[in-house]
């Protein structure tokens, strides 16, 4: 019999670097896990109760394709009134943001900007749909922004740049001075930003600044609880932008996700008012036992100033071999690979307890 004719799009899109870390990782039975993209501590409990309570009142039912209204209100006071109704969207988290946003904007061939090191999704999101990623590498800019490179990088088929600020997988969050030279180069070419803003929260040295307060009129800004509440399973995220946009990817949303998950909806009401300090000033703590530990070692290191990674360069350059020795002594952390075109360095995510980074630093220092 033949083989089934798959679709091009679906041969284009490689996990052969994801998969070659979960191979290995099969074989280990008690690992220390720093390798995780989510949040250690649970989802607080008034959201939870929210959620039950949600379902038991019947909230299981597609809701408006924008997200129910009390819900764009919360987002829209969250945004600080700075967006009408129409220009707002929940989504099914920032991937359904990430999805809708690129579907919205990008033909075939056209070409979008993302970071190298990049978040996964928006390299293989832009060849699913037959555009082309277009890569600015900041290794050598302590991964903060190459403005020139990013300028040199422009053709007539460039529609859109992704910022991902806090950046996942190297930490960095861009400054005031780089977004608003940035969106003068954008400005000047009539280019969109998307600009995922998951991490927000998680900012330690300075108040986060979004490229939309600097590009409102292009700038579509992606936000979501996934991370922020730790609930990444429940699928939650909201979209801002121009209405031409928002209501483009609405109608969008209303042919494939439809609407993002009912009762959750209902429970961020309650999120949006739980104050997540506590848990960031933790994860502020982490950043600075895991940075001061690694340069302690030796190891050669940017200080991130978000998020919930840190991305270190792999000792002998070779971030594959480098993961495999760490996995033979049952640490498990991500190849950098998997983030960028090079393999030269390692992720390690420090949303973990703090026995489990000491435990981590110690076979790090073995290792190294
Ligand atoms: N954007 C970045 C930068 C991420 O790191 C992740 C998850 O790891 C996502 C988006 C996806 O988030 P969500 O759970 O909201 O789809």
């Amino acid at each position: 019999m033949d083989g089934i004719k798959l679709a091009e799009r679906a041969i284009a899109t490689d996990i052969s670097g994801i998969r070659k870390v979960a191979e290995m990782i099969r074989s280990l039975k008690d690992p220390i896990d720093l390798s995780i993209g989510q949040p250690h501590f649970g989802v607080p409990e008034s959201i939870r109760e929210a959620a039950k309570k949600a379902i038991d009142d019947g909230m299981n039912i597609y809701t408006e394709t924008q997200g129910i209204p009390q819900l764009v209100n919360a987002f829209q006071e969250k945004l600080e009134g700075k967006y009408d109704k129409e220009e707002i969207i929940a989504t099914s988290a920032v991937t359904g943001g990430l999805v809708l946003s690129f579907m919205a904007l990008l033909n075939p061939g056209d070409e979008v900007l993302i970071s190298d090191p990049y978040f996964v999704l928006n390299k293989q999101l832009a060849l699913l749909l037959g555009a082309k990623p277009v890569f600015y590498e900041n290794y050598d800019y302590d991964f903060q922004m190459p403005l020139e490179k990013i300028e040199s990088l422009i053709t007539k088929k460039t529609k859109a740049i992704v910022i991902c600020s806090p950046s996942n997988p190297t930490g960095a969050v861009y400054s005031p001075e780089e977004l608003k030279a940035l969106a003068k180069i954008l400005d000047k070419h009539g280019i969109v930003a998307i600009s995922d803003e998951i991490y927000e929260l998680f900012c330690y040295d300075f108040p986060f600044v979004s490229i939309s307060e600097f590009y409102r009129q292009k700038t579509i800004v992606l936000k979501g609880l996934s991370k922020s509440y730790a609930m990444t399973g429940w699928r939650l995220g909201y979209a801002a932008g121009p209405k031409e946009l928002i209501q483009t990817m609405a109608k969008l949303q209303q042919f494939t996700f439809i609407c993002a998950p009912s009762m959750v909806q209902v429970a961020a009401l309650e999120a949006l008012k739980v104050d997540m300090t506590p848990f960031t000033e933790d994860y502020k703590n982490k950043r600075d036992r895991i940075y001061s530990g690694l340069m302690e070692i030796g190891y050669e290191v940017i200080k991130p100033a978000g998020a919930f990674y840190i991305l270190p360069k792999a000792p002998s350059g070779d971030g594959v071999e480098f993961v495999k020795k760490c996995i033979a002594e049952n640490l498990l952390v991500v190849p950098g690979s998997v983030f960028s075109q090079k393999d030269t360095h390692f992720r390690i995510s420090y949303a973990a307890p703090d026995e489990t980074i000491e435990r981590g630093l110690e076979v790090l220092r073995r290792i190294f």
